[in-house]
This record gives C-alpha cells, structure tokens and sequence, in this order.
C-alpha cells in the first residue's frame, strides 16, 4: 500500500481521537526512525518521553524475545517471576516500600488516586476524600484523571465527573495551603509540568509542599509519568530537590515503549491496599517486566542518566544561544533533557518545518516546543537538531 492508502484507511477506521501528521512511522534504530517512503528523521519525540535508550533497543529487543519465548502471560492469581525481580529493582532504588503494577499512566493514576482515598478511609475516617491539583497539569485521560488535570478544555462534555478534585497555580505556594480543608486527604502534582508546558518548580517550591503536607497530615503524590526513569538526569525528577513522596506513579519510558505503568508507595500507605481492593488482568505481565527490568538495567548501569545530564546542558546551552538571535523564544528552560522552548507564537509551523527537514520535535500546550528526545543522543545528534531549527527558524 501506498502511504496515501494506508492514511485513507487510517482514517476510514480507527477513531478520530488524534490530530495526526501525514506520515506512516515503520521503522526506528536509536535515535532515529523511518516512515513508509524510507525518510529518515531524527526524534526527538522518542514516543513522547518513552523511548528514552533509543528504539530498538538490543538489550530490550533481547530482553522481551527471551521472555515471549518461555512464558508471556499468566495472572496475578499468581506469583510472576520477573514482576518479583522488576519490584525489587523499583523498591532498591526508589524512596518506596511497595509496588503496584498496570499498564498506562493514567491506570497508574488512578491506582494513586484510589490508594490515597483509601488510605484517608482508613486512617482518617470517611471524610477526607479530596485531592489538591495544579493548574496546567496532565494526569491522564480516564475520567478520574480528566478530573485531576486542571485543564477544563480536557472535561467539556464528559460531565457529570467524579467528585473531589480542587485546583491551584502551579508554584503558588499560598494558594495550595489556603485550598486544603478538613476534606482534603492529599496534594497531586507533576515535579516538572510536562504537557503543561515544560513548567520547572521554583527553587523551594517542592520542599514546601512537602512541609505542607507534612504540617497538615496529608500525602504528597508525584505524578513523574513523564519526567521519572531517568528523563531529568537522576532517577526520579524528586530526587533533584531534596523531597520524598508518599506515593508515585511512572509509566511512559519505564518500558522503553513496551506499555507498563506503577504506582509506588511508602509501607505505611500501601498497606490500605489489601485483597479486592484493586487489580489489573495485565498488570506486571511478564512481557511487560522483561522489558522494564531491562530498561532499568541499561538506564541505571550504564552512564546513562549521566550520559542524560551532560547531553542536557549542551542542548540547553545551544538553544540559549539561539534564543539570542531569535526574538521568537521567549525562553528556554528544562532539565536533563526534557527540555521546553517558549515562542511568542504558535509552534506548529515550526513544527512542521522541522519535520520536512528531518527532525520530529512536537509543541505542547500551543507555543511551547518539546524536546525529549533518546537519553542516548550524541552531540552530533544535538548539534543536527540545533542547526534544522536555526534554518527553520531563519527562514520564519
Ligand atoms: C503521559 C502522561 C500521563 C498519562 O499517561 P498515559 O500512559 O497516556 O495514560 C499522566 N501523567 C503525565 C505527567 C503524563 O505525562
């Protein structure tokens, strides 16, 4: 079929839920992927966060084909080999205790969400239901986690939604303590706001939500889909500013494209999840745990996440002297390499200029590009992307 075919019947069938480009992904290696008319580009999309060791990766291809070959599913009725040793790596590593398994972001979520409702059910009686999110967040898409999202154009139409949700200024630290109430059983955000635009916490700001929590005896609850395994340059985007939470979910890169999600938890929360009261049919799939395990592997013993942070700063620091010569950045900010460039316009010609010239980047929120590309790139990788954008840019 023709890339003009497959596009018609992409369209014919499958639910109109994306705005697509016009291309047909087929292939990827590393930092690179092909489309059905052997075009390459440079992505630094990588799935949006998730491909962070590159496409194909040989320690996750082997990884999952040794899996697939002996054992790729069975149930949580069940003790599940890798998902025992995937667990353990999570809990090593992590400020958490336990480990919840399932397959997305927003099922990791909303394990969050119920966990911390159940855990206020238990220990501080039935009326401490309501979570605290931040304007501008993204949790997911479920309903539960529309309601958690503080973005209204992302619940028009879906009414009547689930009740307990209330909403502040990322950043604002005033707000978050004058919206807490004898309801509230919990604060849910994002370290770094991710679809929110590359939002970056000010220096104290987590710290004091901490104390917050801390003070009025409610959970912190991280929500690092996107910015967790590795994508800031340490393991988890907290880690960066001296917090713990009491709860955190992860999914997007935990796999390398491979879909899987958790939510983690100190001992003393997760103990309000006994039997019935939560489940997932795939949750930690064996599939899935191959993939993870060898992920985690690679990320944590191979330089990556330094690898991540010297390749940060060098993208930041070339875009920063871009910035200079166009007064279309309005500014540049990010960390390790989860990277936002704020316009004075729309991004979406740029966007597209980009990719005509070989590079997938994508705009999030209207004017802010994203760059999250492979933590494996190279600087002659930066330095491709930096120079298309400089041509794209110049040619505006
Ligand atoms: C992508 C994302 C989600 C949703 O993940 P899905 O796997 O698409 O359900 C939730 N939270 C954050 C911060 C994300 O970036």
């Amino acid at each position: 079929m023709t890339t003009g075919e497959l596009i018609t019947l992409s369209e014919k069938n499958i639910m109109g839920t994306y705005k697509r480009f016009p291309v047909v992904l087929v292939k990827g290696s590393g930092a690179r992927v092909w489309d059905s008319d052997g075009k390459e580009y440079l992505d630094f999309v990588a799935g949006i966060a998730v491909c962070s060791l590159g496409h194909s990766h040989p320690k996750v291809v082997e990884a999952l084909k040794r899996q697939v070959e002996i054992l790729t599913h069975v149930s949580n009725l069940y003790y599940i080999e890798p998902q025992i040793h995937f667990a353990g790596m999570l809990v090593e590593h992590s400020f958490a205790d336990k480990v919840f398994f399932c397959n997305s972001g927003a099922e990791a979520n909303e394990a969050a969400i119920k966990l911390a409702r159940r855990y206020a059910y238990e220990n501080m009686g039935g009326h401490k239901y309501e979570l605290i999110t931040m304007k501008d967040s993204f949790h997911g898409r479920t309903l539960a986690t529309i309601t958690a999202t503080g973005q209204e154009k992302l619940q028009i139409g879906f009414a009547p939604l689930p009740e307990g949700f209330r909403y502040v200024p990322f950043n604002d630290v005033t707000a978050l303590e004058n919206a807490i109430t004898d309801k509230t059983c919990g604060v849910l955000l994002e370290p770094i706001q991710g679809e929110g635009g590359i939002k970056i916490p000010d220096g104290d700001y987590l710290t004091k939500v901490r104390q917050i929590c801390d003070d009025r005896g409610i959970l912190l609850i991280l929500d690092e889909v996107q910015v967790g395994m590795g994508r800031t340059g340490k393991l988890f985007a907290h880690e960066h500013y001296g917090i713990k939470p009491d709860i955190m979910t992860l999914a997007k890169a935990m796999g390398n494209g491979f879909p899987v999600g958790a939510m983690l938890a100190t001992d003393r929360v997760a103990a309000a999840f006994i039997p019935g009261t939560h489940a997932s049919t795939f949750g930690g799939n064996p599939l899935a745990m191959a993939a993870s395990l060898a992920t985690m592997d690679v990320l944590i013993h191979h330089g990556i996440l330094d690898h991540c942070t010297k390749m940060g700063t060098y993208f930041l620091n070339k875009l920063e002297k871009l910035k200079r010569r166009y007064p279309v950045i309005r500014e540049v900010r990010g960390k390790g390499l989860i990277i936002g460039m704020e316009l004075t316009e729309d991004g979406g010609s740029i966007v597209r200029k980009c990719m005509d010239r070989g590079l997938l980047i994508n705009c999030t929120g209207g004017y802010v590009l994203r760059f999250v590309p492979p933590l494996i790139i190279t600087r002659p990788d930066v330095d491709a992307a930096v120079d298309i954008l400089d041509e794209v840019m110049g040619s505006q």
